[in-house]
């Protein structure tokens, strides 16, 4: 048996259990920072990924309507800088419960106030997670650069003072075990910006884009077979519950969506089948159960 049918026979699928949620890659690959650890490798520059149109972002939402998507996420890139956000923020909106990924350093006092009669227009939950490295500045700048502490603290503040309540995200950059004790520290850092509510959420590094060139790529044997669902249920993952569109198609998730490799169809539609799990991102997926929704 040659190497490649042994491969396949050992890869698992993950069946398309329900599809609930939709992302929307609205910032493309386009962002004013330009992170070191950035797992689609965004920057100013960046523009494999295009920025979606407000038509585009109606199409798809309409179709995942019809078929039954419940709520939505819209990242980027830096959603902030497409020129139709506000619009796209109340297209969306309309048909369901919005989280929005910012980076925070582009939300000024004038546009949280915007977005505070966007959401009191609509009876659907539009939310925030705004994402930082670490409550002391100069760690958090070595990794997203200059001011970058300074806007998205602002930012924050914005949001807080125009009555939400943003979730803060942050990429594990410290040992395994210490997360109770960072919890806390980000919570207090919360608070101090007007957070009543402080929410942390905290997620893996992807050996993926910036992150594969400043630190490593991922080893031969960090890749998952059907062995590693012997005890997990596959279902558990967030690409049999999700899908993600761009302005160019429709990808399994948000991780993989600069890979060629993870495009399944132009519609959503077209994407109703399972997905084998043969790139390695999906064994950081698997060993830390991690889903790039707000909750769990
Ligand atoms: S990690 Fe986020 S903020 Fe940083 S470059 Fe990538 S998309 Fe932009
Ligand atoms: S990277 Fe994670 S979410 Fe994406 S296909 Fe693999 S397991 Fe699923």
């Amino acid at each position: 048996m040659d190497d490649k049918i042994k491969i396949k026979e050992k890869t698992p699928e993950v069946p398309l259990k329900n599809l609930e949620t939709l992302w929307l890659q609205v910032g493309g690959t386009l962002c004013n920072l330009e992170c070191s650890h950035c797992f689609i490798s965004c920057s100013p520059t960046n523009k494999t990924i295009a920025m979606m149109t407000l038509a585009q972002v109606k199409e798809r939402v309409r179709e995942a309507s019809e078929l039954g998507v419940k709520d939505y996420y819209i990242t980027g890139g830096e959603v902030f800088i497409n020129p139709e956000i506000f619009e796209i923020l109340e297209t969306i909106l309309s048909y369901g419960p919005l989280d929005v990924l910012t980076n925070g350093t582009q939300i000024t006092s004038e546009k949280a106030q915007r977005l505070r009669v966007i959401q009191d227009a609509s009876k659907n939950l539009l939310r925030f997670r705004v994402s930082m490295e670490h409550f002391d500045q100069a760690k958090n700048d070595a990794i997203r650069g200059k001011h970058a502490y300074q806007k998205a603290t602002a930012g924050i503040a914005c949001l807080a003072e125009a009555g939400f309540s943003p979730i803060l995200t942050v990429t594990r950059t410290w040992e395994e075990g210490c997360d109770s004790e960072m919890e806390l520290k980000f919570s207090k850092f919360l608070r101090q910006n007007g957070v009543k509510q402080p929410q942390l959420k905290i997620l893996p590094e992807f050996l993926l884009g910036q992150l594969a060139k400043n630190k490593r790529y991922y080893s031969k044997e960090e890749h998952v077979t059907k062995k590693c669902f012997e005890n997990f249920d596959i279902t558990q993952l967030q690409c049999s519950t999700s899908r993600i569109a761009t302005g160019d198609g429709v990808y399994v998730c948000p991780i993989l969506v600069d890979n060629p490799f993870a495009r399944m169809g132009d519609t959503i539609g077209q994407t109703m089948r399972p997905f084998p799990l043969a790139h390695s991102a999906c064994y950081t997926c698997r060993v830390t159960g991690m889903t790039c929704k707000s909750t769990s």
